[in-house]
């Protein structure tokens, strides 16, 4: 400690300040000074749709600072709107925090769980002065609210006796009134420039069964008096949110300032802008439209931004947590390129996805000097990126597939795959040469005739003469056929959802899925399971569909291998 640290010490530790974001620096300080001695964050999910990518920014930023100042991260559900219980989505969220790699602290948490205590406080509130039943309809107390330039009027009910509010109160929570006929506002500041401390309504009535409470409450806190406090409840230390509920701060503040009891732990709001991503919605009720209406085949369908989505399609929660690094933390809204999404998923697959030969679009090879009956096995390797990996046997004989495109009839100097009278090699393989091509009667190329140098076992030039192009290919008795889902952007505009006068689904890429039937692949697919990943050699990454088996092996391409729209003709 007390030794001089070298210059290259602390120049590794400036190097690691610059690269802390903002609420890493915040949280750093508020460790340094002795503020907290251990940090407490949060995810608050509404079960009320799947989680989609801007939700997984959201958890690896609450988790990952848990992670790493050795804090804890609760879950919680915020579930104070009495909605018919959607397990399924409750069940999706939990599934996909999980799958992200996280462990959230304790039992999972409910904003219901604190039904009783928020009530409780809205009765102090009451009994100091800060709060009144309202007998104005929605419509009135909306009116009566003035706009940001203009101060609100108060309400005729503003200055009830705490005696009366108090039993007016409880007889809402007893169900003495029918839904919007009373409400409790805190009584705050009708002029108030936030519109927000313009006497915010804190509870509504509601005869509807809550998934949890049951008919317990017929009156429930709004969001607003209860998100703060559910953070305080918990200890939270650091409240991290999104940047629309700023303007919400400062009444989350007035709520804690009257409930706060010395000693405890006072959450600190902090603001980051949200992921928003070009050429994808990303709001849970517009998934829904796309779901509701057909337009995908589920909300894991790959196409979707959802978490389940693009597990299905391939990416792996390391590629997630790539991408959330990469896209870093803003205080103001952008608009991060989906482009940066797929470098993610192709930086973490090429370094651990199984490479295999798949042809997509097959066209026959007779080898004519290979022994008729002949096949052998030649070593491939698995990952080059990896040795441990390993290799693998391939079978090769007389007949294979080779991609239909890496053929032409006529190419110029430049084109470096097989044409007639040139010579390529077959990746792991052999050099062949075509010698003569065969064509149906409507001039449909159906089949090359090649010979092989026997020679060149493995690839390997026997005299040093070289060859251009290596091609990926599949023996074609051994081959096994798999269809193969292509996948294009759901969305052909840049901001689907920023138009004004269109609706985001007018802009829906009518081709967004191709599918590809009786592509060939070499053998060891055959016992591929679903969420299996490879890459197929020179074709891009892929991974085996939920709806793959035995008899239908099944397969998504998650990305191409190179950003074909950087390189259009690639
Ligand atoms: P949406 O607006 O997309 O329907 P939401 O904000 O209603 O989502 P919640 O379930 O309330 O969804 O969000 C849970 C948490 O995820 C919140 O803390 C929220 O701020 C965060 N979150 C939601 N969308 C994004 C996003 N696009 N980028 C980053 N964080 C997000
Ligand atoms: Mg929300």
């Amino acid at each position: 400690m007390n030794e001089a640290m070298t210059e290259k010490e602390t120049n590794e530790i400036r190097e690691e300040k610059k690269s802390l974001n903002f609420i890493e620096q915040i949280v750093e300080e508020d460790l340094k000074s002795g503020k907290h001695k251990e940090i407490i964050t949060r995810f608050p999910p509404e079960p009320n749709g799947y989680l989609h990518i801007g939700h997984a920014k959201s958890i690896i930023l609450n988790f990952g600072l848990g992670e790493k100042y050795n804090g804890k991260t609760n879950l919680r559900f915020d579930d104070t709107n009495p909605v018919k219980e959607d397990v399924e989505y409750a069940d999706s969220i939990l599934e996909d925090v999980k799958w992200l790699g996280y462990k959230w602290h304790g039992e999972v948490r409910y904003a219901s769980d604190y039904f009783e205590q928020l009530y409780e406080w809205a009765i102090k509130l009451i009994k100091d002065g800060y709060a009144y039943v309202d007998d104005q309809s929605g419509e009135e107390i909306s009116a009566t609210r003035g706009t940001p330039l203009q101060p609100g009027k108060e309400s005729p009910f503003r200055n009830r006796s705490v005696e009366e509010n108090l039993d007016l109160f409880e007889r809402m929570r007893k169900g003495e009134f029918k839904d919007g006929e009373k409400v409790l506002r805190a009584k705050i500041d009708m002029s108030s420039p936030n519109m927000h401390m313009r006497d915010p309504v804190m509870y509504r009535i509601k005869h509807a069964e809550h998934h949890r409470t049951g008919n317990k409450w017929c009156i429930y806190p709004m969001y607003d008096f209860t998100h703060g406090q559910s953070d305080y409840i918990e200890g939270i230390t650091h409240s991290i949110c999104t940047l629309e509920f700023e303007n919400h701060r400062p009444l989350y503040d007035w709520f804690l300032d009257r409930i706060y009891e010395e000693g405890k732990t006072r959450p600190r709001q902090i603001e980051f802008a949200r992921l928003n991503l070009s050429y994808t919605v990303m709001s849970k009720r517009k998934l829904l439209k796309l779901v509701e209406n057909g337009y995908v085949s589920g909300w894991d369908d790959p196409r979707m931004p959802t978490i389940s989505g693009l597990r299905r399609r391939g990416y792996t929660p390391e590629s997630l947590k790539i991408f959330a690094e990469k896209v870093g933390v803003a205080k103001r809204e952008n608009i991060i390129d989906v482009g940066l999404l797929e470098y993610s998923v192709r930086e973490h697959l090429n370094k651990t996805a199984q490479r295999l030969m798949t042809v997509l679009d097959p066209l026959k090879v007779t080898i004519t000097n290979y022994p008729e009956d002949k096949e052998e096995m030649l070593p491939a390797v698995n990952n080059p990126e990896d040795e441990s990996a390993g290799t693998r046997e391939v079978p090769f004989s007389g007949t294979l597939y080779i991609e239909r495109e890496d053929f032409r009839e006529e190419a110029n100097r430049k084109f470096f795959r097989l044409k007639p009278g040139g010579e390529v090699r077959l990746r792991y393989a052999y050099f062949i040469k075509c010698n003569e091509v065969i064509k149906d009667e409507n001039g449909n190329i159906t089949e090359l005739l090649c010979t092989y140098d026997p020679l060149s076992k493995g690839g390997k030039s026997p005299d040093g003469r070289k060859v251009k192009g290596t091609l990926h290919w599949v023996s074609a008795k051994h081959a096994v056929d798999v269809d193969v889902r292509l996948y294009d952007r759901l969305f052909s505009d840049e901001t689907p959802d920023g138009h004004k006068d269109k609706d985001f689904t007018e802009f829906i890429n009518p081709e967004s899925l191709s599918v590809l039937k009786n592509c060939k692949s070499e053998p060891f697919i055959k016992n591929a399971v679903p969420g299996d990943r490879f890459q197929f050699e020179r074709k891009g990454y892929f991974c085996v569909d939920k709806d793959s088996s035995k008899d239908k092996i099944i397969i998504n391409r998650t990305v191409a291998l190179r950003d074909s729209r950087s390189k259009k003709n690639g």
